[in-house]
């Protein structure tokens, strides 16, 4: 047989039948209706195998065997273990929805049937370590190749490109900056709109909570190396003490947030880590100091960097440190800007997903921490119009019994972190299907 009619065979066999009319109990039945007949196993087997960071080979092939099967034009390998699958139907807007694959260096707890026993060598360490999905990437492609089956179905109710981009190394911030070095805008196409979500615990599983401001926050890697003046711990009068100007440098980057930043805008400024000296009686004349800052805005990141160079540096003049021993302020080259919600797309979504899946299921409730994501890489330089949303992935129960002193619902990243998975990719699924069916009109 040739190859092209299997291929359409297999397309005819693995996608599910669903009328050409898009209505909210149609759409939530077809959906429902693939999660019991084929995702609901594709997530079992992501969630027993993830995979670390740029080594999500395994992943990386089952997506692109599944999206291929769906019937997408699939490239594989863009900026390491990256899959871009495209899919032309007539003209219109070029769409791009993302979903992040990796797993982390963690020994999944959760008490779960299919709680993942994986190890796999970490490409850090070179240490054979356990691997889990605890930050739930596994809903984010489980729901990628749903949304792919059912864009196939609904062919004759949207016109353009569909582009479902497949990403490596989320957790360490390098995937989509390896596949947008990879030219994925020269080789693909550049989308006219982006989209991507994040699963999320600390929300009720099924809902979508969405901003019109910044979903994620900037992240910057910042070094003060300080320069002192080594002597014997009893003779201080003849060194220049750097643990005693380092105390004094974290101590006052405090003020940064607490008096410069205008008090609605959001930042942090965290030391995760000092170190200096060897022994009890020695002044040593070096101190290392490693900071964490957080923005949701340039402004703010300006305000904090420029404020951390001003603030050591002239601590050690304060000190007496001449202008050639001053500290040293490295900002790494590995900065992760904000992500920030296109404010009218994010309101177009909003009506499109209240009037498709009910005015209750959107929500907004804000984040408290300020995590990042690496997405702004696809979406700025050139920019791009894109919407970020999170699905909520913990059911009710769950957070009526931590209300009443029971076990609290774990967080991300953590061993015991646990989705419920058939509300969180139906929702997943539903959302992408609606969002891309109402950008992708003629
Ligand atoms: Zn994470
Ligand atoms: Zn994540």
């Amino acid at each position: 047989m040739p190859k092209s009619l299997i291929c359409l065979l297999v397309v005819l066999i693995a996608v599910p039948a669903i009328s050409a009319d898009l209505s909210p109990a149609e759409l939530s039945r077809a959906v429902q209706k693939d999660y019991d007949n084929h995702l609901a196993a594709l997530f079992d087997h992501f969630h027993r195998n993830p995979e670390l960071s740029t080594v999500e080979f395994a992943t990386a092939k089952r997506m692109a065997d599944e999206l291929r099967t769906t019937g997408f034009d699939v490239t594989e390998n863009v900026g390491g273990t990256g899959v871009v699958a495209m899919l032309k139907n007539g003209a219109g807007p070029l769409v791009m929805m993302r979903a992040d694959m990796d797993g982390l260096p963690v020994e999944e707890k959760s008490g779960l049937d299919n709680a993942s026993r994986a190890t796999q060598t970490d490409p850090i360490t070179g240490n054979t370590v356990f691997t889990m999905h605890a930050c739930g990437h596994d809903v984010h492609i489980t729901s990628l190749v749903g949304t792919a089956r059912q864009m196939v179905a609904r062919r004759d109710e949207w016109t353009g490109t569909l582009m479902l981009i497949v990403q490596p190394a989320e957790e360490r911030v390098l995937g989509a900056r390896a596949m947008r070095d990879d030219d994925i805008w020269g080789r693909f196409g550049k989308p006219d709109y982006a989209l991507a979500f994040h699963v999320n615990s600390l929300d009720v599983a099924g809902m979508i909570n969405v901003t019109e401001g910044s979903p994620y926050a900037g992240a910057d890697t910042v070094d003060i190396v300080i320069h002192g003046v080594g002597a014997h711990g009893a003779h201080p009068y003849a060194g220049k003490d750097p643990i005693v100007l380092g105390s004094q440098i974290v101590l006052a980057l405090q003020t940064l947030v607490a008096r410069e930043l205008p008090p609605r805008a959001s930042g942090v400024v965290t030391v995760g880590s000092f170190h200096s000296g060897t022994k009890h009686n020695i002044i040593s004349d070096r101190a290392h100091l490693q900071l964490t800052v957080r923005n949701t805005s340039q402004e703010t990141r300006e305000t904090l960097l420029s404020g951390i160079k001003r603030i050591a540096e002239n601590m050690g003049r304060v000190a007496g440190l001449p202008d050639d021993k001053l500290p040293e302020v490295i900002v790494s080259e590995e900065s992760v800007p904000p992500t920030v919600n296109d404010p009218e797309l994010t309101r177009r979504l909003k009506v499109a997903w209240a009037d498709a899946l009910g005015e209750e299921k959107v929500i907004f409730n804000p984040t408290k921490g300020m995590g990042a994501e690496d997405f702004p890489f696809f979406t700025m330089d050139p920019a791009i119009t894109s919407v970020y949303w999170s699905i909520g992935g913990t059911p009710t129960e769950d957070f009526d019994r931590a209300a009443t002193g029971g076990e609290p619902v774990p967080s991300h990243h953590s061993p015991l972190f646990r989705i419920a998975p058939e509300p969180a990719v139906t929702a997943g699924v539903e959302s992408t299907v609606v969002a891309l069916l109402a950008l992708m009109q003629e």
